[in-house]
């Protein structure tokens, strides 16, 4: 697959991002160049503090960096409004925080149902979509579950299917695995690639944590901001 001529998918172009230090400026992206086709999933590893975290944050548009240019699905975000980004983030982009976030009094397909009112599609509908993305999760006979009658590995499931409510494009996951163990862990991060496969999402998956990795399909690593070129993961 040629990556430069994928249509859909994220593309970040020569992203510079800095923040205010004291009298000068940190440079916590240094030009990044990232591509992540659909279908595949780009594993961004690295120390803490090397920007993680501000790549993550800058291809979901939540921040604007310096310079650069983010393309989500073979669009172009520069000089979007505010609210053109809320409404580009809605309809194609999942993320997948650390910590799932869960409403305590709501069931797992609640959860998942609550974000359909955000881009009114009717109830019937959202919970036929719940219930689906529950099934892809492995969750089918726990939907009627709240988190405090779900495992940790259960909730970050639940976390997956919410962020894939509105069919995104692409899929930000950050983390995914730091409080699992090693064998919920694996599981989580075979099941981001499984849904990545066949879900057709551009998927960035951050994390420091390499002893999974095996199943990705490229290796991103970042130093200082910098990131060197996506190698192919070996499998
Ligand atoms: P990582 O996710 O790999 O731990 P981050 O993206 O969080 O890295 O941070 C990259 C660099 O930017 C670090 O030096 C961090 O201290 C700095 N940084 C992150 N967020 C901010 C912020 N809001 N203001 C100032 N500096 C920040």
């Amino acid at each position: 697959m040629n990556a430069r001529t994928a249509p859909t998918g994220l593309e970040l172009t020569g992203i510079t991002l800095t923040y205010p230090d004291g009298t000068g400026r940190l440079t916590a992206l240094d030009q990044v160049s990232l591509t992540v086709p659909a279908g595949t999933v780009t594993a961004v590893v690295g120390p803490s503090g090397s920007g993680k975290s501000s790549l993550l944050a800058v291809a979901a548009t939540l921040i604007t960096p310096d310079s650069g240019r983010v393309s989500i699905a073979g669009t172009d975000t520069t000089g979007l409004s505010r609210n053109e980004l809320t409404t580009l983030r809605r309809g194609t982009v999942g993320i997948v925080f650390q910590q799932p976030n869960l409403l305590p009094s709501l069931t797992a397909a609640e959860q998942l149902q609550a974000m359909a009112h955000l881009d009114g599609r009717s109830p019937a509908k959202a919970r036929g979509r719940a219930l689906e993305l529950l099934d892809a999760v492995g969750l089918a006979t726990l939907a009627g579950r709240r988190p405090h009658q779900l495992s940790g590995g259960e909730r970050q499931r639940v976390n997956i299917a919410r962020a894939l409510m509105n069919d995104p494009a692409v899929l930000l996951v950050d983390e995914p695995t730091s409080a699992l163990d090693h064998e919920r862990g694996a599981a989580v991060l075979e099941l981001l690639t499984d849904l990545t496969h066949q879900r057709a999402t551009a998927t960035v998956l951050v994390t420091h944590d390499r002893s999974h990795l095996t199943a990705v399909d490229a290796i991103a690593e970042v130093h200082d901001g910098r990131l060197t070129t996506p190698a192919t993961a070996g499998r």
